[in-house]
């Protein structure tokens, strides 16, 4: 799907009010055809717009699950044939975006990468969206200054992404500061999304998030859902099940409809 199919296609028309908020949800990795496509499937029908699994994970660790490579690709290209979901995913390395390209209709940058120039420029020489996260011990002019990275190389279809950061809290895994939200949003004509689950690292706190980042006139989430949590290979405390997500779409559409 190209970025122009991506940006034409409309989605379960009632649930979300327009203008369009993105809802990207799915599991953090790919970790099998059957997980893959039930994620797949049950976030579609909920009325998420856009499809996100990692293929390629960065992990803090280099003995935990670096995901499925390759083999994760092919399985997103086949959620996305079934349900024409656009699908965002994480390239990790220059040397594999021509095989992420095959599959992603948007190109995820993670936090860990956002100072990562030569990813960036590869990437902004590429015709997909590329979402970019806010390193968690990044100011917001240096997310705007990586983000001129991708736009300099004229790729000009760039989301920022809000994704919690480091603080002296210690109570939760990082503190998601939505002023990013309304701050970027003065500063750049960039649309403005939220991750709810990497800064909370518990579900109970996704929804919460979500409705915030909403009311505060986010341009969407993105937001880790899994059909078994508890079994997940990783993230599975931050994950929703796909048995909780299309309540969590109703709540999130109704925050979205008192949007400053
Ligand atoms: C992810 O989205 O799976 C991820 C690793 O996020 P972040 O880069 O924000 O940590
Ligand atoms: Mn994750």
């Amino acid at each position: 799907m190209t970025a122009t199919e991506l940006k034409a296609r409309t989605h379960p028309p009632d649930i979300l009010p327009r203008p369009r908020f993105e809802l990207i949800a799915g599991p953090c990795a790919v970790e099998s055809r059957s997980q893959v496509l039930e994620t797949a499937r049950a976030v579609d029908e909920a009325g998420a717009t856009m499809f996100r699994g990692g293929a390629y994970k960065p992990r803090t660790s280099p003995y935990s699950f670096q995901g499925l490579g390759h083999a994760g690709l092919e399985l997103l290209h086949e959620a996305k044939l079934e349900t024409g979901l656009p699908v965002v995913t994480e390239v990790l390395d220059p040397r594999d975006i021509e095989k992420v390209l095959e599959v992603a209709d948007v190109l995820q940058i993670g936090a860990r990468n956002m100072h990562n120039y030569a990813l960036l420029a590869e990437a902004g020489r590429t015709d997909r969206p590329v979402l970019l996260k806010r390193g968690f011990s990044s100011t917001l002019d240096e997310l705007l200054m990586s983000a001129e990275y991708i736009l300099k190389e004229g790729n000009d279809e760039v989301i920022l992404c809000e994704r919690g950061i480091r603080t002296f809290e210690s109570a939760y895994r990082f503190t998601l500061d939505l002023m990013a939200i309304p701050v970027l949003k003065q500063r750049t004509h960039l649309p403005v999304i939220v991750d709810p689950s990497h800064a909370a690292g518990d579900r109970a706190l996704v929804l919460p998030l979500s409705l915030a980042a909403a009311a505060a006139g986010a341009d969407g989430v993105i937001v880790e859902v899994h059909p078994d949590p508890e079994h997940a290979v990783c993230d599975g405390a931050q994950s929703l099940s796909t048995a909780e997500f299309p309540e969590y779409v109703q709540r999130v559409g109704e925050a979205r409809a008192v949007a400053v």
